[in-house]
């Protein structure tokens, strides 16, 4: 019979090798982090760092993108994808919000704001130094996740709860530690025999006991 694995033990090397690493989007205050999160869904981290400079030269804070409309917006971010919807809720939330002290830092004040959704608010949450009040699920942590077999499925709320279930709060940075992971090594063709978890990984087991005996 297999053996159920201790997730909370199990993490912690994942954990300790992605402490403190900083996420991909190169903003420079919580103002700036809120519009990257909001713009970066559905595009590249890549992308929107490429044309966030001269965005926030333009736009430097919450008062300013208050003042914004579809057509001063549109020279800066109209190839990013999903661009009208995306300009419609970035002006909204700033003439909302009105100032960047105004800021919500909480699952329940982010995911008010439009455009921001629980995966949006655990990263800003993260990123704030904020205490967790969830589980960051993305692209790379939905695809990384079932392959450990520390969840199952393919909606990310529901493997955000189950993540939650079996990791205790202290260790909800899982979730990005998993995204970077899923960027570097467990990518959608899976770099195993280098990857630090794959004494625990079930897609690891199920595959190595494929493999003939040398
Ligand atoms: S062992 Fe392979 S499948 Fe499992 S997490 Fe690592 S890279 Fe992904």
């Amino acid at each position: 019979m297999a053996t159920k694995t201790d997730w909370s033990e199990a993490i912690k090397p994942l954990l300790r090798k992605y402490k403190n690493h900083k996420h991909p989007l190169e903003y420079k205050n919580i103002y700036q982090l809120v519009v990257m999160v909001v713009l970066s869904s559905r595009d590249t981290d890549v992308h929107i760092n490429e044309l966030s400079k001269e965005f926030f030269k333009k736009f430097p804070d919450m008062k300013a993108l208050s003042k914004a409309t579809v057509e001063t917006l549109k020279p800066y971010i109209g190839k990013v994808r999903s661009f009208f919807q995306k300009s419609g809720w970035l002006i909204k939330m700033a003439g909302d919000i009105k100032t960047d002290a105004n800021i919500p830092l909480s699952m329940e004040g982010l995911t008010n704001l439009p455009g921001i959704g629980r995966k949006s608010a655990n990263v800003i949450l993260r990123e704030a130094g904020k205490p967790a009040e969830g589980i960051v699920v993305d692209i790379h942590v939905l695809r990384v996740a079932p392959r450990l077999g520390i969840a199952s499925g393919t909606d990310a709320g529901k493997i955000e709860e189950q993540l939650m279930k079996k990791l205790p709060q202290k260790e909800w940075d899982a979730g990005m530690a998993m995204s970077f992971l899923g960027r570097e090594i467990c990518r959608p063709k899976p770099l195993c025999e280098i990857c630090l978890m794959n004494k625990v990984c079930a897609y690891y087991k199920k595959i190595a006991g494929k493999k003939p005996a040398k």
